[in-house]
């Protein structure tokens, strides 16, 4: 594990083993949001790598995409997106569907979410095997945004989310 020269906020992200299921370390940032220099320091962090970058929208994945993805909107002067599991977005809205390890599932996106040409911040706590990651740059591209960067709390590097991503600028805080 390393750090991007900036500050340690991984004593704040709880391991927890097993969970949801056998084999998986899940990633816990509960702790994180908890604890006010936690969060405090993770959007520093998160800005950092967004730097100067003149954004339009943030595009947060449900449901862990959503916290820090309203306060990134916030600073950058952004509106924020939701993007949703199937069924709970009320207008007309299109959907990418993705692999999971086993079976598929999908995500959604109002139609009137993004205007063509709009710069667009996507942004979720971990990146990992990327599935949902590239739904959304689809979802977004599909409406005619313009993404200029994913940008992640955490990276998983050895699930190689990175690698579904190829020619998007993906950025992360920590990278285990
Ligand atoms: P993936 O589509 O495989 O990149 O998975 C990314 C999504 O699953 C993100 O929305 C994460 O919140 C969640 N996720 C995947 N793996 C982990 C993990 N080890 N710990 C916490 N969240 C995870």
């Amino acid at each position: 594990m390393y750090f991007c020269g900036m500050n340690n906020i991984e004593k704040y992200i709880r391991d927890i083993q097993d969970f949801p299921k056998e084999g998986i370390l899940f990633k816990d940032i509960a702790t994180l949001l908890q604890d006010p220099v936690g969060m405090r320091l993770c959007l520093e962090n998160l800005t950092q790598l967004v730097g100067e970058q003149k954004i339009d929208k943030v595009v947060g994945m449900e449901s862990r995409g959503f916290f820090f993805g309203t306060l990134l909107a916030q600073q950058y002067n952004a509106g924020f997106v939701p993007v949703r599991k199937p069924g709970k977005l009320p207008f007309k809205k299109i959907a990418e569907s993705y692999d999971l390890e086993y079976g598929q599932d999908s995500l959604e996106i109002h139609v009137d979410a993004i205007e063509k040409g709009e710069r667009v911040l996507i942004h979720d706590d971990v990146l990992a095997t990327g599935g949902t990651a590239e739904a959304v740059c689809k979802l977004v591209e599909r409406l005619g945004g313009e993404i200029v960067q994913c940008n992640f709390i955490m990276q998983l590097d050895f699930l190689k989310g990175k690698d579904k991503l190829n020619g998007y600028n993906v950025t992360s805080v920590l990278n285990y």
